[in-house]
């Protein structure tokens, strides 16, 4: 992992945010740490971070994470940051990359249901647990295949998984028995929330 995209887009003697020069060796099975920042920038959105390799694996989320597992939402993969910025809160200065405030909306630690985590970045599917002050439990980071911004950066979909323990939906089941991918297409999520709607005892009415 490299931190190049993010030191070319930074002034560190303007901006208060980390230049990541002093990385820290971090071994083997330690516990990954996990962020989520609100960053109000131009526009107002969150950056999911993940501990990996060294690195914050990150995700721009405009609407920010949601913990209904029938709401997915938009997540941008943006450049690796460092590890220092976990801790990271303030205001880049105007004229700066990503000018506005920073805070720390939430943050824990996370764990991989593969540790092979290269290997389900490259799958495009990425599964893992999280436990922060806000969000916890079972996640899912899905690439649709889809590009952003003249397709210089991936389309994924940040979505919270039912937990085992609730009644799984015949539906997955089935996808994933078959061989097909465990990812709908992009058309697919308005049916399935419909679906789950109409199960939950609130839609009755
Ligand atoms: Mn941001």
């Amino acid at each position: 992992m490299s931190l190049q995209e993010y030191r070319r887009k930074r002034h560190f003697t303007a901006t208060p945010e980390p230049s990541g020069a002093h990385r820290r060796p971090r071994g083997g099975t330690r516990r990954l740490r996990y962020v989520t920042h609100k960053h109000r920038a131009r526009t107002l959105h969150y950056d999911f971070r993940l501990e990996w390799n060294g690195v914050l694996l990150s995700w721009a989320v405009p609407k920010g994470p949601s913990s209904d597992p029938g709401t997915r939402r938009l997540a941008v993969r943006v450049e690796d940051h460092p590890l220092d910025y976990a801790k990271f809160e303030g205001r880049i200065p105007e004229g700066e990359y990503g000018a506005g405030t920073v805070v720390i909306w939430d943050e824990g630690i996370w764990r991989p249901d593969d540790p092979n985590v290269d290997a389900a970045l490259r799958r495009g599917e990425l599964r893992f647990t999280l436990d922060g002050r806000r969000l916890k439990g079972a996640w899912v980071l899905v690439r649709t295949g889809l590009g952003v911004a003249g397709r210089s950066r991936q389309a994924w979909l940040l979505i919270k998984r039912r937990e085992a323990a609730a009644p799984s939906t015949a539906g997955s089941a089935a996808a994933t028995k078959s061989g097909a991918p465990r990812t709908p297409p992009a058309s697919a999520p308005r049916t399935r929330r419909r679906q789950r709607r109409s199960a939950a005892p609130s839609g009755s009415a």
